[in-house]
This record gives structure tokens, C-alpha cells and sequence, in this order.
């Protein structure tokens, strides 16, 4: 097995597939309204088709592969994927993210089938909120799905929160507590602008709440940047440096006596594309080397005609290869042929 590194001299280990593009939620910073136009199942890879791209992807050195979506757990039979690349050689941590609403139905036969942990979306914890952000959801759902998959060890369980200026801000504190109060542990990301999302298309109704961005810059009122949420964080206590398992960008603190950890993920204030080892496979089998440029490599049509293992990892060297040295968010430049919902988060 050989290692694969881009041309930057970055190790990639990290697959993150998505497994659909439809979801049961319609957050308003990842999918219009109407949904985006579902791809017909015909055009969706198979299970056997992404786990011959996970084969590949391994002989070539990946090591840890992500379930995600759109919602990965909307799709059909998710455990029996699931079990699939659990029997891939050299995978040795395969993880989900999740809204969670489809969890306590699904935690423990995922967990038998080889799923090692997960990361549930949540970005409030006030029902009326939750229900306004997901324009759908039940904040009561994701609850519950959190239990479940306490309650069947896909541990460490990380609470992905989305930070929106003017929506969800206020809740910061909230969260922290829980690393303390519940044993959470809880990621703060700042929030993207993406595939053309980012115009007022999806600006909340209420008027309290502000989600607006232009096409050529950030404004400043969405974005919490992750310096201003650790100073509303340390006023319950002063963070200190932790480590937790995971592949990927967060830098983890705890407050004193939590047995939670505190996670910060920011793509557009510091970004971390120095140290980015991922590549992402989206539901109609495009590989992208960056969440946000729109480059891709097709590999739905060499699967379907047959392509060979080694023909397949040649194609995932290439798109290795094409890996930009990083993203220019913060000039406003953005992916724009896919919203989030479309290549997996
Ligand atoms: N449906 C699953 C979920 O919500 O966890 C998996 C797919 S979702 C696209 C993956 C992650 O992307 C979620 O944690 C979500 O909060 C995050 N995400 C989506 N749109 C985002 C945006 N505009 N900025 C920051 N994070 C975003
Ligand atoms: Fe669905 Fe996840 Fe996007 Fe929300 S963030 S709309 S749950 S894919």
C-alpha cells in the first residue's frame, strides 16, 4: 500500500462519499426551500459501485472513509453499505453525518454493521428555532436520535453546530454547557456561503433573523468568527486544549470539570486548507479534491463500462493532483455548480 499526497505535500487519507442528494430536512443554509431537483435513481452510484471506488481509494492509501449527503440515512438499506465497506481492507474508521432525525430507528443496526461513530447536525436547541432553521424538522427527533446512538456506542457522537449571526448566535453558551452538563461534545463551524445559496433566496422570514450574503462578499453579520465565539464561550470558564479522535480540521478545547470536548472548525476566518487530507465523492460519483471549487472527475462512466480497479485509481490520483492549494471564500469565491445538500458538507 502506498501513500497518496497531492501536489501541496499533503498526505490524503480521508474520503468523505456522499450516498444521496435528497434529505428529510431543508435547512436554510444548505438546500432551497423546494428541495434541489432529485437526481433519478438510475444516475445514483450503487452500493457496489462506491464500494469499488472505496477499494480503490484504500489500495491508494485512504484510510478512513464518511458516509454523508444530502441525508445519508434516507437512503435505502444504508447498514448493508455500511457492511459492505466495513469489509474493504484498509478502511479502518467509517463514520456518518447526520441530521439525526433517522437515528433511533437506525443506531443500532448501523453499529452492528461496522459503523464506528457519527456527527449529528444541530443548530438550535429551542423547538421553534429548530423548526424555522430545518423549515421542517423536530428538534425532538434529533434528541431522540442522539440517545439512540449513545445508547449503541457509536462513540465519540460530535454535535455539529452551524454559527449564524443574528439566528442561532445567542446559543453559543448553551452548547458549551453541554460538554459540561451532558458530556457532549460540540463542534462550532462558521457558516459558508455556497452553490449559489448565498443570496436572499433563503433569508429566513421573522424578521429577527438575518441570513443574507451577497454573491462577492461575506457580510459580516452571518459570520460569527471563531475568535468572537470562543470569547462568548470563556465567560463559563477558560478553554484548554484537548484532543479527540477524528480526521479533520477542529481544533478541540474542554472547559474545567467537562467531560465534553469544545471543537472549532473555521473555513472562512482561519481556513485550514494547509492541512486538508480529504476527497469527496458525490452521489452521481463526481470526485472533487475541493468542497469548494467546482473542478470534478467523472467516474460513474469508467464504473459502468467496466473500468478496472487500477484504471480507477489512476483517475482518483488525478483528481489528487488537481487538488488546489486552497479556497478563496473569504474573496467571495465559492463553489457554484453544487449547494452543500449536493456534495455532502
Ligand atoms: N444531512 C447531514 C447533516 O445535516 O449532518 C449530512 C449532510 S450536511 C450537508 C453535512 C454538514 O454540512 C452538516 O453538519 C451541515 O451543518 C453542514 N453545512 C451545510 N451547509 C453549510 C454551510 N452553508 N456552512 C457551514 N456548514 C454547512
Ligand atoms: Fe439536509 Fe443536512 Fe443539508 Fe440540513 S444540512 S438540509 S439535514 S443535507
Amino acid at each position: 500500500m502506498t501513500g497518496l499526497s497531492d501536489f501541496f505535500n499533503r498526505p490524503i487519507n480521508y474520503l468523505r462519499i456522499s450516498v444521496t442528494d435528497r434529505c428529510n430536512l431543508r435547512c436554510v443554509y444548505c438546500m432551497p426551500l423546494e428541495g434541489v431537483a432529485p437526481l433519478p435513481h438510475g444516475e445514483i452510484l450503487s452500493y457496489e459501485e462506491i464500494c469499488l471506488v472505496a477499494r480503490a481509494a484504500s489500495e491508494l492509501g485512504i484510510s478512513k472513509v464518511r458516509l454523508t449527503g444530502g441525508e445519508p440515512l434516507v437512503r435505502a438499506h444504508l447498514s448493508g453499505l455500511i457492511g459492505m465497506l466495513a469489509e474493504v481492507e484498509g478502511i479502518d474508521d467509517l463514520s456518518l453525518t447526520t441530521n439525526g432525525v433517522l437515528l433511533s430507528r437506525y443506531a443500532r443496526e448501523l453499529k452492528a454493521a461496522g459503523l464506528k461513530r457519527v456527527n449529528i447536525s444541530l443548530d438550535s436547541l429551542q423547538p421553534d428555532r429548530f423548526e424555522q432553521i430545518t423549515r421542517i424538522g423536530k428538534l425532538e427527533d434529533t434528541l431522540l436520535g442522539i440517545e439512540a446512538a449513545q445508547a449503541a456506542g457509536l462513540q465519540p457522537i460530535k454535535i455539529n453546530m452551524v454559527v449564524m449571526g443574528g439566528v442561532n448566535d445567542d446559543e453559543i453558551a448553551d452548547f458549551a454547557r453541554l460538554t459540561r452538563e451532558e458530556g457532549w461534545h460540540v463542534r462550532f463551524i462558521e457558516f459558508m456561503p455556497i452553490g449559489g445559496l448565498q443570496t436572499t433566496d433563503y433569508r429566513l422570514q421573522t424578521s429577527d433573523y438575518r441570513l443574507q450574503t451577497t454573491d462577492s462578499r461575506l457580510q459580516t453579520e452571518e459570520l460569527v468568527p471563531i475568535s468572537e465565539i470562543v470569547e462568548r464561550i470563556e465567560s463559563l470558564g477558560i478553554l484548554e486544549p484537548r484532543s479527540l479522535d477524528g480526521n479533520g480540521p477542529a481544533r478541540y478545547f474542554h472547559l474545567p470539570h467537562a467531560k465534553g470536548t469544545i471543537g472549532f472548525i473555521s473555513p472562512v476566518s482561519e481556513h485550514f486548507c494547509f492541512k486538508c487530507n480529504r476527497l469527496r465523492l458525490t452521489a452521481e460519483g463526481k470526485l472533487r479534491s475541493c468542497l469548494l471549487a467546482d473542478e470534478e472527475i467523472d467516474l460513474r462512466e469508467p464504473l459502468r463500462r467496466g473500468a478496472s480497479v487500477d484504471e480507477l485509481k489512476r483517475l482518483i490520483e488525478q483528481a489528487t493532483e488537481a487538488k488546489p492549494e486552497g479556497h478563496k471564500l473569504e474573496c467571495g469565491t465559492t463553489a457554484r455548480n453544487r449547494t452543500m445538500c449536493q456534495i455532502g458538507g
